[in-house]
C-alpha cells in the first residue's frame, strides 16, 4: 500500500482540471491507502485587489476545500484514509491567520513549501526560479525560520532552490546544511519529491533541479529523516506507485531512516 500527504486540487489553477473525487479514485485505483490533500494555502493579503491567478486558491474557497475533502471520507473511508491540510509559504505577517484557520477549520496538518520570499505581494522572483546564490541562502534562512515555527508536520521539496540554479557551490551547499541541521534539531522529516523526479524525468529544468543527489547525501551525513511525496498536481502521478518503492530504496541506500506514514493525524470524524 502507498501513502501520500502531498496532492494539489484545480482550486489551486495549475493542477489538472477534475474534482477532487477523481484524485481519490486514482489513488484507491494504484494502491493507496491514505491520501493527505495538501493545496496551496491561500493568503488574507494586505494589498488590495492582489490575487494571485493560477498559483493558489482564494481564501473564500478554502470552507469548501475543506468540506469537500471530509465529505469525500464520508464515501470512501472503507478504502482509503483522506487528511485534510495545506501545503503553506513562510509568510510570517500570515502566521497568526494561518493559526487560527488550522482551528476555526478542524485542519488536520499542514506542510511547509517555502516558494516565495516573506510573500508573492511584492512580485519577487519564486525560489524554483533562483540563479544567484543570494537567492539561495535566503532561501536556507527563510526556510529554517519556517520550520522553527514548528507548524508544519514536514519540509515540502527542500531542495527546490536547485530547480534552474546552476551549479552546486558554497552557497548550496551551506543552505542544505542549515536545512538539514534544523531538521535534525527539530525532528522534521525533509520530503523526496517525486513531482521533482518528473520535471527532471521530463527534462523541463533548466538547472541542476530537484530532487538533487547532493542534497541528500547531507541530509543523510546530518542523520535526517526523509518521507517521500507525490506533489501530485496531475492525476497521472498516482500511475507510477512503483516510484515510492525505488526512491525508498534510494534514500535508505544513502543511509537514511524513511517513514511510511505521519505519526499522530486523527481520521476523521474529529471527536
Ligand atoms: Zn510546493
Ligand atoms: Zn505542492
Amino acid at each position: 500500500m502507498y501513502i501520500n500527504y502531498h496532492c494539489h486540487t484545480a482550486r489551486c489553477g495549475h493542477a489538472d482540471v477534475c474534482g477532487d473525487e477523481e484524485y481519490v479514485r486514482r489513488a484507491v485505483d494504484n494502491g493507496f491507502s491514505i491520501l493527505g490533500f495538501s493545496d496551496h494555502t491561500p493568503w488574507p493579503y494586505r494589498t488590495a485587489g492582489y490575487a494571485p491567478r493560477g498559483t493558489r486558491m482564494d481564501v473564500a474557497e478554502l470552507e469548501g476545500y475543506v468540506r469537500s475533502i471530509r465529505s469525500l471520507q464520508e464515501t470512501w473511508g472503507h478504502v482509503i484514509r483522506l487528511y485534510v491540510g495545506l501545503e503553506c509559504e513562510y509568510y510570517p505577517d500570515y502566521l497568526p491567520w494561518l493559526r487560527r484557520t488550522v482551528q476555526e477549520q478542524g485542519l488536520d496538518f499542514l506542510i511547509l513549501g517555502n516558494h516565495w520570499p516573506l510573500t508573492d505581494e511584492t512580485g519577487a522572483r519564486g525560489f524554483a526560479g533562483a540563479t544567484e546564490p543570494e537567492a539561495v541562502t535566503q532561501y536556507g534562512a527563510l526556510t529554517v525560520r519556517g520550520m522553527q515555527t514548528e507548524l508544519f508536520r514536514y519540509l515540502a521539496h527542500p531542495d527546490i532552490v536547485f530547480c534552474s540554479y546552476p551549479s552546486f557551490d558554497a552557497a548550496c551547499e551551506q543552505a542544505s546544511l542549515s536545512i538539514c541541521r534544523a531538521a535534525k534539531a527539530l525532528d522534521l522529516p525533509l520530503e523526496y519529491n517525486l513531482y521533482g523526479v518528473d520535471k527532471m524525468e521530463r527534462g523541463i529544468v533548466r538547472g541542476i533541479g530537484y530532487p538533487l543527489e547532493a542534497f541528500w547525501q547531507i541530509a543523510a551525513a546530518e542523520g535526517c529523516t526523509a518521507i517521500v511525496g507525490l506533489d501530485a498536481h496531475r492525476l497521472t502521478q498516482f500511475d507510477r506507485p512503483t516510484r515510492f518503492d525505488e526512491a525508498k530504496t534510494y534514500l535508505r541506500g544513502l543511509g537514511m531512516r524513511v517513514l511510511d506514514a505521519l505519526p499522530g493525524l486523527d481520521a476523521f470524524p474529529k471527536p
